[in-house]
């Protein structure tokens, strides 16, 4: 992936939350196709770097670049039409839509609430609304066929690791070039992990030019799936290579592999 284009890129991000300093002069880049793995401890500053690319939180100092254009203080919904899209730390499904219904409404799952409904209300064409089904269908398929099997249940019925699948198909409803997932396998054992991981690969390997930021905690995913890993620490940056880079590095060994 050394050659592919840049398609994301973060220079000198400082975010402050009054005394707190969140995050300082970050620099990151992310390529075409490349899968880069954030990892670091409680509090370190991965989610605040989620929540500034996708327009969240409006960065302190710095900018954050999306093939080359400037996105750091558009709105968030700008941010997604763009082609950036996420899946949360925790679940932000709608428990009482079916699974499918729940990827339908992923394109506009980023904007305000009260738009929402307005969208669901609206009421569409019959086969404006097929042509979405279908697409929220072939989403499904492509993240996992037995997730698929399952669309038509109500999504709070979905066993947890199908519930972070469900969350990947609807943020790829989007149809985003680049796709931060917060914490994936938080909550799943190491069998549910594994299966997972094997998944997003198998979805990478389908869309080659979709680039991948992943928080992660589970060191064997980050030893496996991403190309490069950003090691953060109290907001800063500590180092950024491959997963065997980093691990040789002790100020990393001891800010965060040992424990
Ligand atoms: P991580 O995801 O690495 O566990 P976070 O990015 O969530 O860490 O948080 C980094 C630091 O920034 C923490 O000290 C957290 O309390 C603080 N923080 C994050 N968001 C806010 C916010 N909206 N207001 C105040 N402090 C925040
Ligand atoms: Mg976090």
């Amino acid at each position: 992936t050394a050659a592919a284009p840049v398609v994301l890129e973060g220079r000198n991000l400082t975010m402050r939350f009054g005394g707190l300093v969140a995050m300082a002069e970050v620099d990151f880049t992310l390529r075409q196709g490349e899968i880069l793995g954030i990892i670091g401890p409680n509090g370190a500053g991965k989610s605040t770097l989620l929540n500034i690319i996708t327009g969240l939180y409006r960065p302190s100092s710095g900018s954050v670049h999306l093939a080359g254009e400037r996105i750091d203080g558009l709105a968030a919904h700008r941010i997604v039409g763009r082609g950036i899209a996420r899946t949360f730390q925790s679940s932000r499904l709608f428990g009482d839509l079916s699974v499918l219904d729940n990827v339908v409404i992923g394109r506009h799952a980023h904007i305000k609430s009260g738009l929402l409904d307005a969208i669901l209300r609206r009421g569409r064409a019959q086969a404006e609304l097929h042509a979405a089904a279908e697409h929220a269908a072939s989403l499904l398929k492509a993240v996992s066929r037995d997730l698929y099997a399952q669309r038509h249940r109500p999504a709070a019925e979905l066993p947890q690791a199908d519930r972070r699948r469900l969350e990947i198909a609807r943020a790829l409803a989007s149809e985003p070039r680049v796709l931060l997932l917060d914490e994936p396998s938080s909550g799943m054992d190491d069998a549910d992990t594994d299966a997972l991981m094997a998944d997003i690969r198998a979805l990478c390997a389908q869309r080659p030019d979709l680039a991948l930021m992943i928080i992660e905690h589970d060191m064997r995913l980050v030893a496996s799936l991403p190309h490069r890993v950003l090691v953060l620490d109290y907001g800063q940056k500590l180092a950024e290579g491959t997963y065997e880079e980093v691990r040789a590095i002790p100020r990393v060994q001891e800010a965060y592999l040992g424990r």
